[in-house]
């Protein structure tokens, strides 16, 4: 069930520079179509086949973002109508997105994610791969896609110290990508903090929050 208490006392907490990303992964049409009609636009999902259904099922103007892991064969099912792809972590993968936004005839936004936290599972471009980064020469090949900034999670921890310098790490790779010029204006975003952590990331400075459970209750799975 979609929380509308949570949802303004969240809105209310936030800067009004930073967006609130509801992920409803794992939650039906019917509690995304009720949080819609308490007005929230963007939505999160982590999987393709989540997505693809959910966005012809509801409303047009839902700005769907894709939070989770993309493989390259799967761009094409969102290219027609995503937003922004927070999970951006190779550049196969951005060859692609080019591809597929060339195809639409539209440009789709993306975050670079990096790995800050200690988990193995996690997903990311290394942290110290970024000079790596910097002398790519692909950034000026992809003009359907629009480099907007930065994702990473951190860690499951309880330690809140170790996830304010997670988050602080990730500010750092911001920072350092912002000054190289690479990019363009638009590189301005720090998607970082959910549910448990989103207050920390504020202060951080995240720009986007991806919040699910608070927002929705307990997902039914792990
Ligand atoms: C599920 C998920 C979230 C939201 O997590 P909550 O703890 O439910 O707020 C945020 N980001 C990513 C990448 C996710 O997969």
């Amino acid at each position: 069930m979609f929380q509308k208490e949570v949802y303004t006392q969240i809105l209310n907490e936030i800067p009004s520079h930073v967006q609130l990303v509801a992920v409803s992964k794992t939650y039906g049409i019917d509690v995304i179509q009720n949080a819609y009609d308490e007005g929230v636009r963007i939505f999160g999902e982590n999987k393709v086949q989540e997505l693809v259904p959910k966005a012809e099922a509801l409303p047009k103007d839902i700005r769907w973002h894709l939070i989770g892991h993309l493989q390259t064969n799967k761009v094409k099912y969102i290219a027609p109508f995503v937003e922004m792809i927070h999970s951006v972590d190779s550049f196969k993968l951005l060859q692609e997105i080019q591809k597929q936004a060339l195809r639409n005839n539209r440009t789709i936004k993306v975050l670079l994610q990096f790995h800050i936290s200690e988990e193995e599972t996690k997903f990311g471009f290394k942290p110290e791969n970024l000079d790596m980064l910097l002398k790519e020469e692909i950034w000026n090949q992809i003009p359907n896609v629009q480099i907007c900034g930065v994702m990473g999670m951190a860690s499951f921890s309880e330690d809140m110290n170790q996830v304010r310098n997670e988050f602080k790490s990730l500010k750092n790779i911001f920072d350092t990508l912002k000054k190289s010029q690479l990019f363009s204006d638009s590189f301005k975003e720090i998607s970082m903090g959910m549910s448990g952590d989103y207050k920390i990331a504020v202060e951080e400075g995240s720009t986007m929050i991806r919040v699910g459970s608070a927002l929705f209750g307990k997902r039914n799975y792990a």
